[in-house]
């Protein structure tokens, strides 16, 4: 396919800001692509080179990006940086580089799909010495062979940024749309649910219709996105809400009262005979200690473990000795698993501050002598499959006891999570005073009949945490600082997310809580995602999570969501959370009503 028909595609989608329309253009293209094409091509309309539980770093950041406009067209850089800042988008400072370039590439070959799509996967690939200017020729070698428009949608799409608000539910709809006979969003997200690879899901959809999608399942070693939690006040309301009745569970009722019409058959793994395992039976809810670590999914073969961070990164190299401790704690073939590893200071045995253990995070080499330093444990709490059989269907109950039966730890690096199993307010409370003593963050009160939502907040998970719950926001724009600290960006506008888009709206701006040492950091991290700047203040390209304390939330029509921060203070990076996990408008609306 001519890549120029894929760009009338994307321009067709730019044209409307209206979903209908936008899922219908989807739907029509997709209905129209042959099937063996479809991965590419879904990826490629989300901007997107690998499926989404890819962990790939195409390695594009926005400076080797104008090197490569500058290297296929003759144009200097600084022309194409002036360019950039004034036009906000280093895509259409490439498409103007392109319409006006000194270099006319002699034998222009037509850009095909493929061909886009294959260049930019192979940039994953590069590593050590020389993979930069290798990256920038890739690009380049494009480039030369593009017009303005391919131009434009060839560097967003290296950069990461298509721009064109398409968020995963248009996706969703237009494949049902386009392949099943009775448009069935369910059964497309439970698809991607588990897939988390809209690129298969949009195949199996086209070839096999609904019963193909019905049959897929999570597979070892392709991780699925993770649950999330949703936050609770009080132990009191916690445990009303996770009571264990689903969805009946009456929301006035006090935790003796619990409904018992949900209780929890553990039948389907009564035989593994452990004598803990009956001990999330009934409706009370599952109280585990809520502590401050990365949330690790676990997934293993006879042949090989993996450890995936909640935003799918592969961390397996970084964490040997959890990995050693699951392989000889687990007793099964394959399994996924998820817990949250957690590191601790050797001596005190307390634990340390995330910071400390986003270090082993990012660590590439030398990781023996930095696990002797920060050694962690992972707290396991949940199971996801285990030898061929996906539990996402199970009860947590099931799940949970299934774990406990099969997970015998033999070294400190792993453990099961901290637990109580119980309704009763007055337990629960002392449970959640023991947690915050031991230096953790609160509880985590589980609804035991819940099922497993990959990527949803649906409720079933509540954290209770003692201070007003910060949000994890991104930064859309900042201002130069004046006087003693120049150098350095300051005044940082906010940005919450709008599920409807992807994109970000402002939410306040926030200028104080940072050392001079965290702001230099944050300077250093930004500017590179710098993409126009008028005087003091610069655009940014939203990419950094940070987590932000405030003492309100007040409706306020100086921002475009509507809402803005009082007092926001800054409490560090959120390294380990994406930018698809920003909180969104609809979670700052809540936070406003409750307040
Ligand atoms: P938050 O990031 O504040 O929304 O809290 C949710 C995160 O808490 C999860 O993604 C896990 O990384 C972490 N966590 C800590 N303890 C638990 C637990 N017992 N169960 C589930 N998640 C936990």
């Amino acid at each position: 396919m001519d890549y120029a028909a894929l760009v009338a595609v994307y321009d067709r989608l730019a044209s409307t800001q209206s979903t209908t329309e936008k899922t219908a253009i989807l739907a029509e293209q997709l209905a129209e692509t042959p099937q063996e094409d479809l991965p590419m091509l879904v990826r490629l309309l989300r901007g997107q080179v690998f499926a989404a539980w890819h962990s790939a770093d195409l390695g594009v950041s926005s400076s080797l990006a104008s090197r490569a406009v500058a290297k296929a067209t003759g144009l200097s850089e600084d022309d194409i940086e002036s360019d950039w800042r004034e036009t906000g988008d280093l895509g259409d400072a490439a498409a103007r580089a392109v319409e006006k370039q000194v270099q006319q590439s002699l034998f222009s070959d037509p850009l095909t799909v493929e061909r886009v799509y294959d260049t930019l996967q192979s940039l994953a690939d590069l590593d050590g010495a020389g993979s930069e200017s290798r990256r920038v020729d890739e690009v380049a070698g494009l480039l030369s062979d593009a017009d303005p428009d391919e131009a434009r949608y060839v560097v967003r799409t290296a950069l990461g940024h298509l721009r064109l608000g398409i968020g995963e539910g248009t996706v969703r709809d237009a494949i049902a749309e386009a392949f099943l006979d009775e448009p069935d969003s369910e059964a497309v997200e439970r698809a991607l649910q588990v897939t988390n690879d809209a690129g298969v899901v949009a195949q199996t959809a086209a070839s096999e219709g609904r019963d193909g999608l019905d049959d897929l399942e999570l597979a070892v070693h392709r991780p699925v996105k993770v649950m999330l939690a949703e936050k609770s006040d009080s132990i009191a309301d916690a445990l009303a809400d996770a009571g264990g009745g689903g969805e009946e569970t009456d929301d006035a009722g006090s935790d003796a009262d619990a409904p018992d019409d949900g209780t929890v058959s553990l039948d389907a793994f009564a035989d593994d005979g452990d004598a803990d395992a009956g001990a999330h039976e009934g409706t009370a809810p599952l109280v585990e200690y809520k502590v401050d670590g990365f949330r690790a999914q676990v997934h293993a073969t006879p042949e090989e473990t993996r450890v995936f961070t909640r935003r799918l990164e592969d961390v397996t190299h970084q964490f040997p000795d959890v990995v050693a401790a699951v392989e000889d704690a687990f007793d099964a073939d394959s399994f996924v698993l998820e817990g949250e590893v957690l590191g601790y200071d050797p001596e005190t045995e307390r634990p340390v501050p995330f910071q400390q253990l986003s270090r082993r995070i990012k660590r590439k080499y030398d990781v023996e002598q930095l696990a002797a330093e920060v050694p962690v444990v992972l707290y396991a709490f949940d199971l996801l499959a285990v030898d061929g059989e996906t539990l996402l269907e199970a009860t947590l109950s099931d799940r949970v006891a299934e774990l406990e039966a099969r997970l015998e730890p033999e070294d400190l690096a792993v453990e099961r999570m901290p637990n109580r199993t119980t309704a009763d307010a007055d337990e629960a409370a002392a449970f959640y005073e023991d947690a915050l003593a031991a230096g953790h963050e609160g509880v985590m009160v589980k609804n035991p009949t819940a099922t497993y939502q990959p990527g949803k907040r649906v409720g079933y998970m509540l954290k209770v945490k003692p201070t007003m719950e910060p949000l994890d926001l991104t930064i859309t724009r900042a201002k130069w600082s004046e006087g003693r600290r120049s150098n350095n960006l300051g005044r940082l506008y906010l940005g919450c997310r709008d599920p409807e888009t992807d994109e970000f709206r402002d939410i306040g701006r926030l200028s104080t809580g940072f050392s001079d040492e965290q702001l230099a950091d944050l300077t250093e991290r930004l500017e590179d995602a710098i993409v126009a700047e008028d005087g003091r203040a610069v655009d940014l390209e939203p990419r950094e999570v940070i987590e932000v304390a405030y003492e309100e939330i007040q409706a306020s029509p100086e921002y475009d969501s509507g809402y803005a921060l009082r007092f926001p203070r800054f409490e560090g990076f959120r390294d380990d959370v994406g930018l698809d996990e920003v909180d969104s408008l609809e979670r700052v609306e809540r936070l406003y009503e409750d307040q």
